[in-house]
């Protein structure tokens, strides 16, 4: 399978924040966000074996490993096989989709986190609303905001899709575009309970350092 990078960091974002995880970046996007941070990720890679990147896991000391993109999904049948072997292995497993392609197929013991694609993104009518009925209870679900306009947007989906549902609702900006304590503030006079997050790699090092 094609791969961008395979690093060992902390967890930036969900309800693993802050812990220690090994991440998989696969190669490709089949989406164009406009806020776009890993637009790397769109061409740069390699080819490796699914065996190979397991090697290259169990180099680290650490149970934890994301897999992320780009947009892991695009090479579905590789990313459900290194799911499985990586499952087989104890390790305990995050993907990290961009909401636009089927997980019907990915094992129900992975935790999904599914990025459902704001209007200001420019890339929300890809959206494949399908899946929410193939969210387990421990899947979360993540909108980055770019404007009080996906804000309502976010709102309006919560409200409708989430609000008899037990997964996690995490709520972000987009770095830079959108102030942090406006979104918190929206969020604390509309009652909403979600959760508050910030891409904490992007404080710990360099917004623009990768392979962090
Ligand atoms: S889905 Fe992710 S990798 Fe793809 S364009 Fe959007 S932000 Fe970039």
């Amino acid at each position: 399978m094609k791969i961008c990078e395979i690093f060992y960091s902390i967890q930036g974002e969900s309800t693993y924040s802050g812990l220690p995880c090994i991440f998989v970046r696969t190669s490709g996007c089949n989406l164009r966000c406009l806020y776009c941070d890993t637009k790397y990720a769109y061409e740069n890679g390699f080819e490796i074996s699914v065996d190979d990147i397991i090697k290259k896991i169990k180099t680290y000391r650490c149970r934890l490993v994301e897999i992320t993109g780009g947009e892991p999904l695009i090479q579905i049948d590789e990313v459900n096989k290194l799911i499985a072997s990586l499952l087989a292995d104890d390790y305990e497993v995050l993907l990290e989709t961009n909401g636009s392609i089927d997980i019907k197929s990915v094992d129900q013991n992975v935790v999904k986190i599914l990025d459902l694609k704001c209007p200001d993104s420019g890339m929300s009518e890809n959206i494949c609303w399908e899946n929410i009925k193939y969210l387990t209870d421990k899947d979360q679900v993540k909108f980055v905001l770019s404007s009080r306009k996906d804000y309502e947007w976010a709102k309006d989906i919560i409200n409708k899709h989430f609000i008899n549902r037990k997964n996690e609702i995490l709520l972000s900006t987009a770095y830079g575009l959108l102030k942090p304590a406006d979104v918190v503030q929206w969020m604390l006079n509309d009652s909403l309970k979600v959760r508050f997050q910030l891409q904490i790699h992007k404080y710990i090092w360099h917004p623009n350092v990768r392979g962090v």
